[in-house]
């Protein structure tokens, strides 16, 4: 989505909740926990994927995308269908999206990952973007990747 920024991603903690599971040092009933709420946002609101559940491996997970911010008022907290978020980028200027992946067989749930999204992050470099600032950027982002190695 092109308004998204500041992106965080929990594949570590999720890695880190699962090795946890395996060593037995947590149950399957600690981390398969997910509430009724989060089940019924996951069935009317969820974005199906090809991907398995890691821990029952019979389901596909589910995401579901919370949404929170002040400009939301009493929407603040609910779960959003992937396609309405465009939507609402381009009304609000900012808001923050929580992507939860939940297994409707077992009730694994854990946080994939959080992004804002809005307005604002359109400012500045929308389609005004140079080729000398895209260069740039991608150079940074490969000296990254090369510092990760
Ligand atoms: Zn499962």
């Amino acid at each position: 989505m092109r308004t998204q920024r500041q992106v965080v991603d929990y594949s570590l903690q999720k890695r880190a909740v699962l090795r946890e599971l395996l060593a037995g040092r947590v149950g399957t009933y600690d981390v398969c926990d997910a509430s009724p709420y989060l089940k019924n946002a996951a069935r009317f609101h969820g974005e199906p994927t090809d991907r398995r559940c890691p821990i029952c491996r019979s389901e596909n997970l589910t995401l579901v995308h919370y949404i929170y911010g002040d400009e939301l008022k009493q929407s603040a907290g609910q779960a959003r269908t992937l396609t309405e978020l465009p939507v609402l980028a381009m009304t609000l200027r900012e808001f923050q999206v929580f992507v939860v992946e939940v297994c409707l067989g077992c009730d694994w749930n854990h946080l994939v990952e959080q992004y804002l999204l809005g307005r604002d992050g359109l400012t500045g470099d929308s389609d005004g973007t140079s080729e000398q600032d895209a260069a740039g950027a991608e150079g940074t982002s490969r000296r990254r990747r090369e510092a990760q190695r």
